[in-house]
């Protein structure tokens, strides 16, 4: 390594956030995965003073299901999210994320809490999490507290969480029976490519009148963002292709993306709107 780095690994979560304590955390830096911060490492743009491996703590790699919330501990891998039932069942919407997650090697280390905690727009775990109405769990030595993911990050790469906090968990209520919950990821390929526009929707629908939309965007903003104005469209009416094409076009008009190597501003743009548009059409076929 081109960085020298103090590295704790400790056997528990308490070891750990007595760990993140120290300085009150501003020189420890939590290592999950290190999909992203062992590559960060590498090229100097990050130089931790120490970092707290989280390997050893089990307590955070758990899926928990009960028939009215879902829970997912932070070090939980994307492959174990494949590899769960439960979530095919209840996060449709993550599994296909998951799905399309970097390739096999990266997905068996690259974690759920490395995922929110990069703070990328780009970060496909995120938009699914925020479209299930996801909350993260921060803990520290002295005690937790719980965020919605929606309103976890503050601007591009920046959060509300205290350097001497974890990620512990993240969770939602189980969506109704009449729901449909899914994301598209356009990419420059079909595998290991970053997201170029990411569109989650969640959509629950009584008695023919939409109850909840949720519009999760990514890679269209400086952070992951939800669409709220093109979801008050959607909520309290019947649906309609009218409205898909209103909320779709407001969710363009909500996005603020760059031009990058990947893609133009313009394409984003137009391809936000299209998903928006297509996944809003599909979820209402398929609750008809
Ligand atoms: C080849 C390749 C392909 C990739 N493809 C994709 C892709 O398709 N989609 C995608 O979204 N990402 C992709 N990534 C990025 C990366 O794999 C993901 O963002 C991954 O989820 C990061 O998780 P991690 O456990 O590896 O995090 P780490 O690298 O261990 O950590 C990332 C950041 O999060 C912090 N952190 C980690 N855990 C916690 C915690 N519990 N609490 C607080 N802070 C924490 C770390 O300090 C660090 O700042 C790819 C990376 C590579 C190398």
């Amino acid at each position: 390594m081109p960085v020298e780095y103090e590295l704790d690994i400790p056997q528990s979560l308490d070891e750990a956030l007595n760990a993140l304590a120290s300085d009150n955390g501003s020189s420890v830096t939590p290592l999950a995965g290190g999909t992203n911060l062992i590559i960060d490492i590498r090229s100097r743009r990050e130089r931790p003073a120490r970092v707290v491996g989280l390997d050893y703590v089990s307590e955070l790699r758990a899926i928990d299901c009960t028939s009215e919330r879902v829970t997912i501990g932070s070090r939980t891998t994307v492959t174990d999210l494949l590899d769960s039932a439960e979530i095919a069942k209840a996060a449709p919407s993550l599994v296909d994320a998951a799905r399309v997650f970097a390739g096999h090697m990266v997905r068996n280390a690259a974690t759920v809490g490395g995922n929110i905690a990069c703070g990328s727009p780009a970060a496909d775990l995120v938009p699914p999490l925020m479209s299930l109405d996801a909350e993260v769990t921060l803990s520290s030595k002295s005690g937790s507290r719980t965020v919605a993911l929606a309103d976890y990050f503050t601007g591009y790469k920046q959060d509300v969480r205290n350097a001497d906090e974890l990620i512990t968990q993240v969770a939602w209520d189980r969506l109704p029976e009449h729901s449909v919950n899914t994301f598209r990821k356009l990419g420059r390929r079909k595998g290991d490519a970053i997201t170029v526009t990411g569109v989650a929707l969640t959509v629950v629908v009584e008695d023919g009148v939409c109850q909840r939309a949720r519009i999760a965007l990514g890679s269209v903003g400086p952070t992951v963002f939800r669409a709220r104005q093109a979801e008050a469209l959607l909520e309290g009416k019947v649906l309609s292709n009218e409205l898909f094409d209103a909320a779709a076009r407001k969710a363009a008009s909500e996005s603020s993306p760059i031009d990058d190597v990947r893609a133009s501003a313009e394409y984003r743009l137009h391809t936000i709107e299209t998903l928006t548009r297509r996944l809003l059409t599909q979820a209402w076929a398929r609750l008809a």
